[in-house]
Parts: C-alpha cells; structure tokens; sequence
C-alpha cells in the first residue's frame, strides 16, 4: 500500500502525522511511503530523515493524488478535503461533531475516514487521545508557573519555594489523564498539590501512587471554594465526554483568590471549566480578569510539537500498521477498536454518536 504524509496546513500546527521511525517501519513491512516535502521540519524532522528512513519525498499534489492511505495530524482544511478521492482512506483527528462542513465535505469525497479520537481500547479509553491529554497535563504546570512569575502578572511564587519558603499551592480540579499528568509535574518541582475528582476510585488511585505527595479530595463546591484563598495556582482538568465542561469557578469565586493567583484552564477545549475563561493562542496565551491571571490555550500540544508528534505517533502506529497491511475494511473488521474510529464511509458518516450530533442518519 502507498501511504502519504502531506504537512499540515492548519494555522500553527506544527505536529506531523509520520515520524521517521514509524516511516522505517511501514517500509519494513512492505509498503510505499511518500512525505510532502518540508512536513516534518515544525517537528524537528528534516527531510533527509525521511529519506533515510525509507520514504520518497514529493510534492502535496503528488502525496495526495497517489497515497492510498493519508495519515495525518489535524482535520483536514478546506482545500485538503478538496483533494481527497473515492477510495482513500484518511487516518487523523476529525471532531466532526460540531462541524458540519467538514462532514459534507468527507461525504461527498467518497472517502474512507477514521478518527483519531473516536477509536477505542479495551479499557472504556480513548488511546489515540490520552497521549495529548498527557501532554497538555504535563505542561499545565509548566506554563502556570510562567505565568506565576512577577513580569507575567502573576503573584512571584516560586514552584517549589527555597528552604524555609513555602513552596507553591496547586489545585488541580479532575484527575483523569490530565490531572494525574499535571499532579505529576506539580509534584516534581516541589508544589503542594491537591486533586479534586468526582470518582473515588481515581481518587483511591492517586492517593496510592503518588504515595503521600499530595492530597486528594471529593470534589464538591464546598471543597473548591475551601481551597481557592491558598491556592496559588489551579488547574481545570473535568471532562464529561460527550458534554460541555461544567463551570466550577464563578467570576464572583475569583474574589477568594489571591491577587495574582493563576487559572490554568487545559478544559477550555471542551469551553473550559471556569466561568471566565475564553480561548487563548500560545502568541498571546494570558490575560488578566480580577487580578487573577487566566492561562486557557486551547491546542496546548502545539507548544512541543516534536514531543507531542513523537506520543501520537507512538499511539497510532499499531493502527496504522493494521490499516496498512490488511486494508481497512478487514483491519476494522478485526478490531472493534479501530472500527469505532470509523466516522464516514461511502457518503455516509457511519459513527452513531457523530451522526447524531449532527442530525445525520447511520
Ligand atoms: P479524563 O476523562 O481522563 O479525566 C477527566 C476527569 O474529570 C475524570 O477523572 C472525571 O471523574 C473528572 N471529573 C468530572 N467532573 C468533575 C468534577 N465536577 N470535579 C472534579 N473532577 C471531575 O479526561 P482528560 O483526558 O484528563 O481530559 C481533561 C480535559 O482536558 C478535557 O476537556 C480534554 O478535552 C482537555 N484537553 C485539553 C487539551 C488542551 O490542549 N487544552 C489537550 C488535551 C486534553
């Protein structure tokens, strides 16, 4: 099979849907790979890397018109979707839940797609979306104690304080894979972290991992509101699949912090967890409401895009594998896992919770 790499197009995507490695191995098991020139260079891959690996390099006309399998990062623009054709599959992130145009256009190409964020594992997971949950967590920290820095607007609270000094107060509200990721990098520069969940078995979990290093509650209001005049910094980590993020901070809620106090909304991608929180670009990632410094950028990935290629590209290998060696329809047939990634085949969106978002029918 002839599988393409185009670079994507999307403003300030800088991840690539193949790494040299995973190039070497689809060459190794018999197939064809063909990279647009430049692709991997936001990434940190040039293309003498591709090359070396195994892949031709071409134009986006010719990875396009003679892939047979198109692997990629984001949803496809506008004049992407222009040159998908009957017969290919693509194999990327689509959310096409809220975005209408995009699935009639994946519609009337004829193609075969399947979506990233869809695609299951046995565990009730989302394999293919964890990998950037566990970056954004892993960042969250990082840029809230940017943002916790003087210059920024933030109070000048060290993370981890000197000896003597007290160290930082993180909240984390949500433990999942955000949370626990965030906790982890919290816990690693010295900060005084809590993580609030809804589940008490996430909560079991990561009071016995972390082992004492931080403290858990059950999340209510009353444990927020208890904890936001010590906080110096807290993270919005929840997620009600399927649902908008619930606002767990008011703006009135903000007037129990302490001036200079950061939010640091990773949720914002779902419409964020706090009430003042709108989207924000990594040029202009903060902005200040009541003194409180807000931190809600909604691609956060995107700031370390050669590591954040490198975690996705480790996810969908095995996926990619599967689809190239057997061809979709007996890979999906195989693996109810992958087949769940399947959003739109022949004209037809084919995913149940898609097409009803959308007022489609199956
Ligand atoms: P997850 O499902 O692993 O974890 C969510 C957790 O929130 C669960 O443990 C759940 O029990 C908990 N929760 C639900 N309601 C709660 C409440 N009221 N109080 C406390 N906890 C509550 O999800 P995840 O992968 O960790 O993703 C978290 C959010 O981060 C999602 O909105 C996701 O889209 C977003 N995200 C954003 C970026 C970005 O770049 N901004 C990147 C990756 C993920």
């Amino acid at each position: 099979m002839r599988i393409g790499c185009p670079k994507e197009i999307k403003p300030q995507e800088f991840r690539v849907g193949l790494v040299p490695a995973a190039v070497r191995e689809a060459v190794a098991h018999g197939h064809e790979v063909i990279v647009e020139r430049g692709a991997g260079l936001g990434a940190g891959y040039d293309d003498a890397a591709y090359e070396a690996a195994g892949a031709r390099l071409g134009s986006v006309e010719e990875v396009w018109e003679t892939a047979d399998l198109i692997v990629k990062v984001k949803e496809p623009q506008a004049p992407e979707r222009a040159r998908l054709r009957k017969g290919q599959v693509l194999f990327t992130y689509l959310h096409l839940a809220p975005d209408p145009e995009q699935t009639r256009d994946l519609m009337a190409s004829g193609a075969t797609c399947i979506a990233y964020e869809t695609v299951t594992d046995a565990r009730g997971g989302l394999p293919l979306l964890a990998p950037m949950s566990e970056v954004a967590g892993r960042l969250a920290p990082q840029m809230g104690a940017w943002a916790l820095q003087k210059a920024n607007g933030g109070r000048g609270v060290l993370m981890g304080g000197i000896p003597g000094v007290r160290p930082a107060r993180v909240v984390v509200i949500g433990g999942g894979v955000v949370g626990a990721a965030a906790a982890r990098v919290a816990v690693g520069m010295g900060a005084e972290v809590t993580v609030l969940d809804r589940s008490l078995p996430r909560l079991a979990w990561l009071d016995d991992i972390f082992m004492g290093r931080l403290s858990t509650r059950y999340s209510t209001r009353e444990a927020i509101l208890e904890l936001l005049p010590e906080a110096d910094m807290v993270i919005g980590a929840v997620l009600i699949p399927g649902a908008a993020a619930p606002k767990l901070v008011t703006r009135a809620d903000l007037a129990r912090m302490q001036p200079g106090a950061v939010l640091v909304d990773v949720a914002i991608d779902q419409g964020g967890c706090f009430e003042t929180s709108r989207p924000t670009t990594h040029q202009d990632p903060i902005y200040e409401v009541d003194g409180i410094v807000h931190y809600c950028v909604a691609n956060m990935p995107g700031a370390v895009a050669r590591s954040a290629t490198q975690g996705l590209g480790h996810a969908t290998l095995p996926f990619l594998l599967a689809l190239a060696d057997k061809g979709w329809r007996q890979a999906c047939a195989e693996d109810p896992h992958l087949r769940a990634g399947l959003n739109v085949h022949a004209g037809a969106v084919t995913h149940p919770a898609v097409a009803e978002a959308l007022g489609l029918p199956l």
